[in-house]
């Protein structure tokens, strides 16, 4: 018998940088549900694909939490940080297509480059035409050249990027001789047979970026929706470096609880107090992606946050 391919298969895809917070755990709470709801798959993977920023304690952290708040995933965790042969493969393909180039420039040399919308640089194109003599390759950059990408995400709507403007050549192997995270969460989805990605939309600002590699890979494109950031009382998105507080394994209800309101879900107050298990069975019953805020503009990171959460 041949198997049918899912009609659902989504995934979570924490990095462990640190314990799993409010804003990771938002990201948990919506594309578990949007998975089971819709009688889906739901994969984790642990991008642990920049080891130095990553630890083995956080990531054991983060699947604890995850059991003790009542999730359940679909077959083992995936380990981007054992993954290198793949996302190597993926950039002799585009090495032989000659969609990439070897990048000589030094942080300093492009320390005046214009910025993007994320605040990232926009590569000036010093070595697009073939690195200067003596200079040695440092990374490699993907050649976006006029690509236009459009998506439509379930939940912030129509998304337009002209690349060269919004993002310009991007790392797909870095100086430190690591994978991007773009080209590694872009191998991994297509390798995951992943149909639907919903996650924070600090991330909106990627998506386009990850829909060119896919074509330049002849992968498959999944549907998109991204939720609202949670941000602290100072609109700062919640991450371990804004020292958010980490999710309370030992009583994980009321995270929960706030999680699914944080979403626009409107359990009744009574659900307050309780238990995960009692609260998967009512979020299960009543999830519904269009009640999901999609938050306002922040203007400092021009991507969408949500309402502001005490930290
Ligand atoms: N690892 C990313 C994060 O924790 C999420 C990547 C993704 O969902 O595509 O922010």
């Amino acid at each position: 018998m041949i198997a049918s391919t899912p009609v659902y298969r989504g995934r979570f895809a924490p990095s462990p940088t640190g314990p799993l917070h409010f804003g990771s755990l938002v990201a948990a709470v919506g594309s578990f549900l949007e998975a089971r709801t819709r009688g889906g798959e739901w994969l984790l993977r642990m991008e642990d694909v920049d080891v130095p920023r990553c630890s083995k304690t956080a990531a054991a952290e983060i699947l604890r939490t995850l059991e003790a708040c009542g999730f359940a995933w679909d077959g083992e965790v995936v380990w981007q940080s054992r993954r290198n042969d793949a996302y190597a493969a993926a950039l002799e393909r585009l090495k032989l297509a000659g969609r990439v180039f070897a990048c000589a420039c030094t942080r300093r040399e492009l320390a005046d480059s214009a910025i993007a919308p994320d605040g990232a640089a926009i590569y000036p194109g010093t070595c697009r035409q073939g690195l200067a003599a003596g200079r040695p390759a440092r990374a490699w950059r993907l050649r976006v050249g006029d690509a236009r990408i459009g998506f439509d995400d379930a939940i912030q709507g129509r998304i337009d990027s002209d690349l060269a403007i919004d993002a310009g050549d991007f790392i797909l192997l870095r100086a430190d001789g690591l994978f991007a995270y773009q080209l590694a969460v872009v191998v991994d989805d297509a390798a995951a047979g992943i149909t639907h990605v919903v996650r924070g939309a600090d991330l909106l600002a990627s998506t386009a970026r990850q829909i060119f590699l896919q074509q330049c890979l002849g992968l498959p494109t999944p549907a998109y929706a991204h939720l609202p950031v949670a941000v602290n009382a100072s609109g700062e998105k919640l991450s371990k470096q804004t020292r958010a507080a980490p999710v309370d394994a030992a009583r994980p209800g009321p995270a929960l609880f706030a999680a699914l309101e944080f979403l626009g879900q409107l359990p009744s107050a009574e659900l307050s107090g309780a238990s995960p298990q009692e609260l998967w069975a009512w979020a299960q019953a009543h999830w519904r992606l269009d009640r999901v805020p999609h938050g306002p503009l922040c203007p400092q990171c021009s991507t969408l946050t949500g309402r502001i959460i005490a930290p």
